[in-house]
C-alpha cells in the first residue's frame, strides 16, 4: 500500500485534494457495481472533472505500475467497474456536460458521464432523440453505455450503441489522449472507433463522445399483448418478423416476472398471463398503421387471449412501466437474484425457453424470464436466497447451465451487459484459445503493461505478461511472422 499512498499524495497536488479520496469507509461506496454479489474496496478514488484529470491519473498509474478501473454510473451487470484492491477507480460521473447539440448535423457532443435519458431530453425539443435506450437509461452513463455497447428495448430495429457511436476523445493507458473516429462518418484506416466500443475500459478511457442523434417518429403504436404460456408469444414474434415486419421493440416477460412487476408497480397486465408481449411500432404513420393492424392479427393467430393497444403516451408508459421496472421488481418476490445476459437465435426461443423452466424444475431454482425478445436476447433472473445454506451456490450453476444452452443453440454468453468479472470464465467456452490470443494481442497494443482494467473479459490473461501461462513469451502468431507485439 505504500505504492498507493505515494501516488495519492503525487494526485492531490496534481488534481487538488478534493478529487482524491483514501478514507476506507468512503471508498466502500465504490465497492462493487450492480453486480452486488462481487465487492471489492478500491485502492483509491479519484474524481475526475476534466480530461485532463483522466489523463494524469492514468499516467500516475503507469508510472507507478497500477492497475486502474473506470466507473461511469456503476450500474453494470457483469462487474465491468469491479475496483482493484490495490488500484485506482477513476469516477467519471463529474464530467457531466453536454457539450454541443448539433441538430442540423443529427449529433451530440458529450462528456462520459452525462446520463443517458439527458441526451434524448437535450435533444427533444428540435424532434431528435438518443436511439439506444437500456432499461437502466435514467442512471447508466454515455460511457459506461460505450464501454458496454449497451443495447435496449429499441435496439431491435435501431441498433447498439456502436451503431450511434461517431467518436471519441480517449484517453490511452500511457495516458495520451487520442481522438478516434469523428464527426465525419467512415474514417480511414482501422476501425477503431468499433474496436474502443464495447471493450469494456480494457483499451483506455473515453473522456468525451460523439453520438448521432435519431429523428423522433412521427408515429408511434405501442401493443401489449397476453398469452397462456412462453411457447405461443414466442411464436408471435417468429411470425412478426417472419412477415417482415421490423419492430421498434418486441420485449417479453414470463408469469413469474410479470408477478414481480405486478407487485412492484401495478402495472395491470392481462390477468393470467403465463407470458406477455410489448410490441412497438414506430415511422411514418401511414406504414405503422398497416404494419400495426398485420402485428394484431398475428399475436392473435399465435393465441392471445388479449390484445391491449395504448390510447396515448399515458397509456405507453404504463404499458412500459412493467417492464422497464422488471428488473428491480425481482427483488420483491426473492431477496436475491443473478440478472444472467445471453443471446439465442429468435427462432430458438420456445424451446430454450423450455430448456430453461425443465433446469428450473429440476433444481428448484426459480427463474423469472424478462427479455429483448426480438433480438433473442435472454435475460433470465435467477432467484435465491442467500440466507439459505448452498442457494447462491444452486442459482449460480443454473446460470452457468443457461449459458451452456445458448451456446447449444448458437448463441452467445453475454449479448448487451458485456464479460467483465463475472462471465470471463466462459469466454473459453465460446472462442478457441487463439480466438482469444488474437484478442489479447489487439488489448496489447493498447495496453502493453496490462493496467486498463485487468482481470475482466479475459479468463487468464496470457500475453503482455500480465498471469505467466502457454503463450508466455512470444505468441504464435509473432513467431509466425503474422502479428507484431508492442
Ligand atoms: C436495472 C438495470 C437495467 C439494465 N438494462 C440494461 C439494458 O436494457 N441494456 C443494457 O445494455 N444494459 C442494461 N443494464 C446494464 C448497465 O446499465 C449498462 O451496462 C450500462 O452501459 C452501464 O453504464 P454505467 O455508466 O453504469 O457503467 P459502469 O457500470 O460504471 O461501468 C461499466 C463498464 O464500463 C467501463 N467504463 C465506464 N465508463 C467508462 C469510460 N468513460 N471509458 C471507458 N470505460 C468506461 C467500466 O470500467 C466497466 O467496465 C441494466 C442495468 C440495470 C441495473
Amino acid at each position: 500500500m505504500a505504492g498507493l499512498s505515494e501516488l495519492a499524495s503525487r494526485l492531490r497536488t496534481e488534481l487538488g485534494t478534493e478529487k482524491v479520496i483514501d478514507d476506507r469507509q468512503e471508498l466502500r461506496t465504490y465497492e462493487c457495481d450492480g453486480l452486488a454479489h462481487y465487492k471489492v474496496v478500491p485502492g483509491l478514488v479519484v474524481l475526475a472533472r476534466s480530461t485532463a484529470d483522466v489523463a494524469a491519473a492514468v499516467r500516475a498509474c503507469n508510472d507507478a505500475g497500477v492497475p486502474f478501473v473506470a466507473r461511469g454510473s456503476g450500474t453494470g451487470l457483469s462487474g465491468g467497474a469491479l475496483p482493484h484492491a490495490d488500484g485506482i477507480l477513476i469516477v467519471m460521473s463529474q464530467m457531466r456536460e453536454i457539450l454541443e447539440i448539433d441538430r442540423d448535423g443529427q449529433r451530440a457532443v458529450v462528456e462520459p458521464g452525462v446520463i443517458n435519458l439527458q441526451v434524448t431530453r437535450a435533444a427533444a425539443a428540435g424532434g431528435y432523440y438518443y436511439a439506444p435506450d437500456p432499461s437502466s437509461q435514467q442512471v447508466c452513463s454515455i460511457g459506461g453505455n460505450v464501454a458496454e455497447n449497451s443495447g435496449g428495448a429499441h435496439c431491435l430495429k435501431y441498433g447498439f450503441t456502436t451503431n450511434h457511436v461517431l467518436g471519441v476523445e480517449f484517453v490511452d493507458p500511457s495516458g495520451n489522449v487520442i481522438e478516434i473516429g469523428g464527426k465525419a462518418p467512415d474514417s480511414p484506416g482501422y476501425d477503431l472507433l468499433g474496436t474502443i466500443v464495447g471493450s469494456e475500459g480494457t483499451l483506455g478511457i473515453a473522456t468525451r463522445v460523439t453520438v448521432k442523434l435519431t429523428r423522433a417518429p412521427e408515429s408511434v403504436e405501442t401493443l401489449l399483448a397476453g398469452f397462456d404460456d412462453t411457447d405461443a408469444a414466442g411464436q408471435a414474434v417468429s411470425a412478426i418478423i417472419a412477415a417482415g415486419v421490423i419492430p421498434a421493440a418486441v420485449e417479453m416477460m414470463d408469469a413469474l416476472a410479470i408477478e414481480a412487476a405486478e407487485e412492484a408497480v401495478h402495472c395491470g397486465y392481462p390477468e393470467g398471463a403465463g407470458a406477455v408481449l410489448v410490441v412497438e411500432l414506430d415511422g411514418p404513420a401511414s406504414e405503422v398503421d398497416a404494419q400495426f393492424a398485420d402485428v394484431k392479427r398475428l399475436c392473435d393467430q399465435a393465441g392471445a387471449f388479449e390484445l391491449r393497444v395504448a390510447a396515448d403516451d399515458a397509456e405507453r408508459a404504463l404499458i412500459w412501466r412493467g417492464r422497464k421496472s422488471a428488473f428491480a421488481a425481482v427483488g420483491r418476490i426473492s431477496p436475491d437474484y443473478i440478472v444472467q445476459d445471453g443471446v439465442i437465435p429468435r427462432t430458438a426461443l420456445p424451446e430454450v425457453l423450455r430448456a430453461i423452466a425443465d433446469l428450473s424444475g429440476q433444481s428448484g431454482v426459480r427463474v423469472a424470464n424478462v427479455f429483448h425478445a426480438g433480438d433473442g436476447n435472454l435475460h433470465p433472473l435467477v432467484l435465491f436466497d442467500d440466507a439459505v445454506d448452498g442457494a447462491a451456490e444452486a442459482a449460480e450453476k443454473v446460470s452457468g447451465q443457461i449459458l451452456d444452452l445458448c451456446l447449444q443453440h448458437g448463441g452467445s454468453i453475454t449479448g448487451e451487459h458485456g464479460v467483465g468479472a463475472d462471465k470471463a470464465k466462459h469466454m473459453p467456452d465460446m472462442f478457441t484459445a487463439d480466438d482469444l490470443d488474437t484478442m489479447q494481442l489487439v488489448r496489447c497494443a493498447f495496453d502493453p503493461n496490462g493496467l486498463s482494467n485487468p482481470g475482466k473479459v479475459f479468463p487468464t490473461p496470457r500475453l503482455c505478461g500480465e498471469v505467466p501461462g502457454r503463450h508466455r513469451g512470444a505468441h504464435p502468431l509473432v513467431e509466425a511472422g503474422l502479428a507484431e507485439q508492442f
